[in-house]
């Protein structure tokens, strides 16, 4: 007879919980352990937790919702286990097994129901028109994001002012939440969400979309219901991919330094793109001590920086003192949701400022244009 299997998790990853050693090596890189130095709460305890639900030992009930709801899926842990184990895809699927079981995080709670209703993250009624058309023929689109939608409006305005300047022929839709980050928080990606931005996307005649977001673009790169939108040959990149192969003729002389966004870097492997763009128009490039697959997290995905928002904040601290460290006067990220957690954490005493690098350059231009 097969082995009964009760949760989903276990159904599918069953044999990647087993296969984790408890060897200790994600200790050392998980930011919630470096923030609470709580074994329970990296990786290998998370692992160890979820064999004893497969054991029958434990449940996955109220007990667990912090075990399991602290992790911002950063997968540092992942990059560096040597039994290749994918912590954040197991742990989002144990998220769902809890919220079918009525037992998911209480921030969360409804979130499902009210994009539904609302269409992003914030429940909020109506974006910012940004001053732009919308739903026009054009070679591209732009795809702001919740974030970049909702609460980080100026640098949204910013980075398009720079594709005005850059004369990219791109046009806004009316999007609608992309609708992954209904997986980090255990519940299932709303596919009439996602077919009406297909729909949208689709109707502008455009053969790529440029999103601001590195969520997104995993979304819309990886999610299998995505799919129609591949199949009918629309080229989805990052900004960060698109900005790479202009030439800005602006320069900065501050130092300046580069935050890698997990969902960007150690999830789609972009590290050099941003690099090759931020180099170009800032010579004082500096590296902070922990950087590309090795760079620490902000704190903010995953859910955390809605579920305990102090943790998350401190974590956004931790990698704001690297930041120090080196003595950067400018700190570029590219992801609306890293730059919005970092600038909530800087302290008065932090002098350096946060930007996109998209939103730097368009500062830059400006400051140009304000000299002729
Ligand atoms: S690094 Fe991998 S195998 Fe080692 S304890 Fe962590 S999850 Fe388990
Ligand atoms: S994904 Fe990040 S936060 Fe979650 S357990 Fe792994 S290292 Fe820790």
């Amino acid at each position: 007879m097969g082995l009964k299997m009760k949760y989903g998790f276990e159904r599918k990853f069953r044999d990647q919980v087993l296969r984790c050693s408890s060897c200790g090596f994600c200790q050392a890189v998980c930011p919630i352990f470096g923030l609470t130095f709580r074994p329970a709460l990296n990786a290998r305890g998370k692992m160890l937790v979820l064999q004893e639900v497969m054991d029958g030992d434990a449940e996955l009930n109220q007990e667990l919702i912090e075990t399991l709801f602290q992790c911002t899926t950063c997968a540092n842990c992942s990059t560096n286990c040597p039994s290749g184990v994918s912590v954040p895809d197991i742990i989002k699927e144990a998220r769902k097994d809890m919220v079918a079981a009525g037992v998911g995080h209480p921030a969360f709670i409804g979130m499902n129901e009210a994009l539904k209703m609302r269409h992003n993250i914030y429940g909020e009624e109506e974006p910012e028109d940004f001053e732009r058309e919308r739903n026009r023929k054009a070679d591209y689109v732009y795809f702001i994001g919740c974030v970049g939608s909702f609460r980080e409006n100026e640098t949204t305005m910013e980075t398009l002012d720079l594709l005005d300047r850059l004369k990219v022929d791109y046009t806004l839709i009316d999007e609608v939440c992309c609708s992954g980050v209904l997986e980090d928080v255990g519940y299932r990606i709303n596919r009439e969400l996602i077919n009406r931005n297909i729909e949208m996307i689709l109707s502008t005649g455009a053969g790529k979309v440029i999103t601001g977001c590195p969520y997104c673009f995993r979304t819309f790169n990886d999610d299998r219901f995505y799919k129609g939108l591949r199949d009918a040959g629309v080229k989805v990149l990052h900004i960060s991919q698109f900005l790479k192969d202009f030439d800005f003729e602006v320069i900065s002389d501050k130092v300046v330094t580069y935050h890698d966004p997990c969902d960007l870097g150690r999830h789609c492997g972009i590290y050099d793109e941003p690099r090759e763009t931020i180099t170009k128009i800032a010579p004082n490039f500096v590296e902070m001590s922990h950087t590309r697959a090795d760079a620490l997290c902000c704190g903010a995905g995953g859910g955390v920086r809605g579920a305990y928002p102090a943790n998350s904040i401190a974590m956004a601290r931790r990698r704001l003192d690297e930041v120090e460290q080196i003595g950067a006067q400018v700190v570029l990220t590219e992801c609306n949701s890293c730059l919005h957690n970092l600038a909530n954490a800087k302290l008065r005493s932090q002098k350096f400022s946060i930007y996109t690098t998209a939103q730097f350059i368009n500062m830059l231009m400006m400051t140009e244009i304000d000299k002729e």
